[in-house]
């Protein structure tokens, strides 16, 4: 599999953040976000080769039951199937991280973290913004996803005209326990974080949703974990 890095840390967000993890970043992801903080994984052949073997026995060199399979956008990887067969076989404890724009059947995983995208990840380049408009949403993989596995559902608020549209995806995706949806700032910096948090935390007040915190950078500012 083609690997961008992999490395221990603490999960920065979500209901799991502050949990000791390991991080397996799968490379390549089709939607080119405007504030993504991983762009180094965008391309398929960024980073190594490792043998499904050689990933699993590399996370074993930390004393650690939490694994994170994140990217780039790791659903479009044809071998994830059988990584995270073979994480759990290990003991491990799964959580995969997802824009929601392709449905696997049957993994072994025990929490999906969606993160729809919403227009304000849309990227500045034209070209790029026409297939990122095309493929940022799919509504059906979304509702296939929540019923399929345990969830939580991420959004990146960079604005108050957000939430509208939180809202309203949320309908259209019907059934969703609003108990699992997360507002979390869009933030690449410390201070981006500070200032953007009050707002976000204002808007989970008014909706009942939980504010999604990124530890990562209120920890490590824009450090590079790996
Ligand atoms: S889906 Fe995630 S990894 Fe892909 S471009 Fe958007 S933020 Fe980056």
């Amino acid at each position: 599999m083609r690997i961008s890095e992999i490395f221990y840390s603490l999960q920065g967000e979500g209901f799991l953040a502050g949990l000791p993890s390991v991080f397996i970043r799968l490379a390549g992801c089709p939607l080119r976000c405007r504030w993504c903080d991983t762009k180094y994984a965008w391309d398929e052949s960024a980073g190594q080769d490792y043998g499904i073997a050689e990933i699993v026995e590399t996370i074993q060199k930390w004393p650690c039951k939490f694994v994170v399979i994140t990217g780039g956008e790791p659903m479009i990887n044809p071998n994830l199937s059988q990584l995270a067969q073979r994480l759990k076989t290990a003991g491990k404890h799964i959580t995969i991280e997802t824009a929601g724009i392709v449905f696997v059947p049957d993994l072994p995983c025990d929490l999906m973290s969606i993160s729809p995208k919403l227009t304000n990840s849309t990227p500045d380049d034209l070209k790029l913004a026409a297939i990122h408009e095309d493929s940022r949403l799919d509504i059906a993989v979304l509702r296939k996803l929540i019923d399929s596995y345990n969830y939580q559902l991420k959004f990146v608020v960079d604005g108050e005209a957000d939430l509208a549209e939180i809202k309203q995806t949320i309908k259209t995706i019907g059934k969703v326990d609003l108990e699992k949806v997360m507002l979390m700032p869009q933030a690449a910096t410390r201070n981006e974080l500070l200032v953007k948090s009050p707002m976000v935390a204002e808007m989970c007040k008014s909706t009942g949703f939980t504010l999604c915190q990124r530890l990562q950078i209120l920890l490590w500012n824009n450090e590079r974990r790996s």
